[in-house]
């Protein structure tokens, strides 16, 4: 039997996660304010995986960071990056420690669900002209029809030549379009479900409606493809090589008049990459070598070259290992490096709706502004397909966070059996490393347009600072 206490001495044994809004000095709400305005203008710019890669090596290039191949020897200090294939990123700043003692690694992925187009993908059917797509990710297909769509991406010429293309973002551009039924005739469509009433193939975006004079082979897909020849210079052929996708073409804008909360495309990871290289950007000479790796390809499992699953990633930790040493390279050697390494898996959580409450277990979810949310473990049905993090790294995460006055709350994605998902920790725990997901707790995942606290950004960002300073 406990001793019987006075009521509020049993206060603090209880866990509680306040309202971040709710503590937070004018100093600081002007801090959190302006880190949202600087990730606002960065999102705008970085909508696809390509795009805010390219961004982030201009930023690093700015403090100095060196592409990894152009140094022999690196020393603490040096500031180094490798690019995967264009579409993923690892950056580094070398630490005064041996790299021996392990890195200290931030991972976010860069892709964002979004509707890629088809290889052959221009097509023509009653006067007007369209883009067949394939969407990339987990969406829900009817919220993508009739928004503003914006197309970015690259194609390539059998020359070699990069052809970039980005339209629907600038006031003065069209946007492009995917049709809805209206509803005078939506019956039969509204008593479908909603995964059947939009179905994949349906997702074709309107690209054109003017016929091409004297054509007369498809004149309104002549049109178009006159069109993109003249601009780009590509042929109808050259979309084979296409990384082109199609995004929703709103920028980031505050949501609420107290401006708590900001609606974009994309926060989903990018809300955690942005404070992953923002934290790392922050260090000049670190204890520990510290790491952040942008990914692509979560979206779909982590696969390809420039995926988490990806040896390019370890590479560069491999060249980090082998050039602040002698220049040899010791297998054994660099498996214990890892091992002793130890990792945030930067990435989003389900934000707690108390429209869809009953998804949620409400002991064991994340809430809006109550800061960075810990999962010791993700997977879906019984812990499937999941890392989970050994409670002693658990221990020293929240302990380092409640020494530097980091907010953070803790919980599942959802009711066991409602549902799951992954992240790219698996994959990184497989080497040996200590991993745990922790990141922003977003509303309206996959959605077009995504939502989260800019309370809970700006405490993910002192988190993953205070993660790389002191672990
Ligand atoms: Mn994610
Ligand atoms: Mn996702």
């Amino acid at each position: 039997m406990p001793k019987k206490t006075k009521k509020d001495e049993t206060k603090e044994l209880f866990a509680e996660f306040p309202n971040l809004y709710k503590e937070m000095s004018q100093d600081e709400l002007d801090a959190c304010m302006q880190y949202a305005e600087e990730y606002k203008a960065f999102l705008d710019i970085s909508k696809t995986e390509r795009e805010f890669v390219e961004n982030t090596i201009e930023a690093a290039k700015e403090l100095g960071f060196k592409d990894i191949s152009e140094k022999k020897k690196l020393k603490a200090g040096d500031k180094v990056y490798a690019s995967i294939k264009g579409k993923g990123l690892m950056l580094a700043v070398i630490g005064k420690k041996p790299v021996s003692e392990g890195f200290n690694i931030l991972g976010a992925h860069v892709d964002s669900p979004r509707l890629d187009l088809k290889p052959n993908p221009v097509t023509e059917e009653s006067e007007a002209t369209y883009f067949k797509t394939h969407y990339y990710g987990g969406i829900k297909k009817y919220q993508w029809t009739t928004i503003p769509l914006a197309i970015h991406g690259v194609v390539y010429t059998t020359d070699g030549t990069c052809h970039k293309i980005i339209v629907g973002e600038k006031d003065e551009d069209p946007i492009f379009y995917i049709t809805d039924l209206l509803p005078h005739l939506g019956n039969e469509q509204m008593s479908k479900k909603a995964s059947e009433f939009i179905p994949g193939e349906d997702l074709t975006v309107v690209i054109g409606g003017m016929p091409l004079k004297d054509s007369e082979k498809e004149p309104y897909k002549a049109w178009v493809l006159k069109y993109l020849n003249d601009n780009y210079g590509l042929k109808e052929k050259d979309f084979v090589t296409g990384e082109l996708e199609i995004v929703p073409a709103m920028k980031a804008r505050d949501v609420g008049f107290d401006r708590a909360f900001i609606a974009a495309y994309g926060h989903d990871d990018k809300v955690c990459a942005y404070p992953a290289f923002t934290a790392l950007f922050a260090q000049e000479k670190p204890n520990k070598t510290c790491v952040t790796m942008l990914t692509d390809k979560e979206e779909i499992g982590s696969y390809a070259n420039s995926g988490a699953q990806s040896v390019l990633y370890e590479n560069f930790l491999m060249e980090i290992f082998a050039k602040t040493g002698d220049g040899s390279f010791d297998l054994l050697k660099y498996r214990k490096a890892i091992e002793a390494s130890k990792m945030l898996s930067t990435d989003v959580s389900n934000a707690f709706d108390p429209k869809y409450a009953s998804v949620s277990d409400s002991k064991n979810t994340a809430y809006m502004s109550k800061g960075i949310k810990l999962e010791k473990y993700v997977g879906a049905r019984g812990k499937s397909g999941t890392n989970e993090a050994t409670g002693d790294f658990v221990a020293e995460i929240t302990g380092i966070f409640d020494k530097n006055k980091i907010a953070w709350q803790t919980g599942e994605l959802g009711k066991v059996d409602a549902g799951g998902g992954g992240t790219i920790s698996a994959y990184m725990a497989k080497y040996g490393m200590n991993v745990i997901d922790a990141g922003v707790p977003v509303w309206s995942m996959h959605a077009p347009y995504e939502v989260i606290s800019k309370a809970d950004l700006y405490d993910t960002y002192l988190a993953y600072k205070a993660f790389i300073e002191n672990i």
